[in-house]
């Protein structure tokens, strides 16, 4: 089995500090949970930017600071922006400014789904246009798929030339309004992409470790993080992000798995290496 790549899904849109006091806010905050879950092994880390108030943006500027504090630090962890904004709250334009940042990987939501109590809205002309900005300016799609038709609304992209091999899948599970966090679930996603395609899965609240587990036996690989669970068990607040890490280090690891590093996901990924990259 290939070795594990595990994303760091660090704040998000949605957990507030009154939901738990440890969901990383400021860029600050989110630059040293992010450095944080990179030293635990977390090979992505998933970057949401949020306003003064604590509200989902797409803040260019913001997204550069968190950016710009990653790289300073000297970290070589795989920057994966989200061009989700706050699912169904944040305009098409404004979404892509994460793209103009340049990161490594980007979100890329592949359809629309109801999403909780909204409706988290991605047509098919938003999703050729941004699939087509991405390929211009050298983002790699992270391939979101709510449910299953989500794949053949990528494939047909890929088709078109718009989305290149190979493939990074990060199939979303328990949302309400999406597909249910299920072994079943899983296992026929994963049997429907291509092959030669990798996958990833994220999974809402309690769901987050049973999937991530699954995906550990399974080949696939896993992202954990603040933005999909803010518990570390019933009835207990995770202290941080690189928390949740270590522990999928541990449990993979006991399993036998190796963890990649930033430059092995590269490798898995079909990503520049980091000297062409011109990443310091
Ligand atoms: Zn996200």
């Amino acid at each position: 089995m290939d070795r594990l790549i595990i994303s760091a899904a660090i704040t998000g849109s949605w957990p507030t500090r009154q939901q738990t006091p440890y969901v990383p806010i400021t860029p600050q905050e989110i630059a040293s949970s992010a450095l944080e879950a990179w030293r635990e092994g977390a090979a992505i880390v998933h970057i949401h930017v949020r306003d003064d108030d604590g509200r989902v943006t797409c803040d260019r500027d913001r997204y550069q600071r968190v950016v710009d504090l990653i790289r300073s630090a000297g970290s070589d962890v795989i920057l994966n922006l989200s061009t989700g904004g706050g699912a169904g709250t944040t305009g098409f334009d404004d979404r892509l400014n994460a793209i103009l940042i340049g990161p490594e990987l980007a979100s890329f939501d592949a359809g629309s789904v109801n999403f909780g109590d909204r409706v988290f809205v991605n047509p098919p002309d938003f999703l050729e246009r941004m699939a087509r900005m991405m390929k211009e300016k050298g983002v790699k799609p992270e391939i979101e798929c709510f449910e299953t038709g989500m794949i053949s609304n990528a494939m047909r992209l890929a088709e078109a030339g718009l989305i290149d091999q190979p493939y990074w899948f990060q199939f979303v599970l328990g949302l309400r309004g999406g597909a249910p966090a299920t072994a079943k679930q899983l296992l026929h996603m994963a049997e429907s992409i291509p092959p030669g395609a990798l996958w990833s899965v994220c999974a809402i609240a309690r769901h987050q470790l049973p999937m991530n587990v699954m995906a550990i036996a399974m080949g696939g690989h896993a992202r954990t993080g603040l933005e999909d669970n803010i518990y570390y068990s019933r009835g207990e607040l995770a202290r941080s992000n690189a928390q949740l890490v270590a522990r999928l280090v541990r449990i993979a690891r006991e399993c036998g798995r190796g963890i990649a590093t930033p430059d092995e996901a590269r490798a898995m990924l079909g990503l520049r290496p980091r000297a062409e990259s011109g990443m310091a």
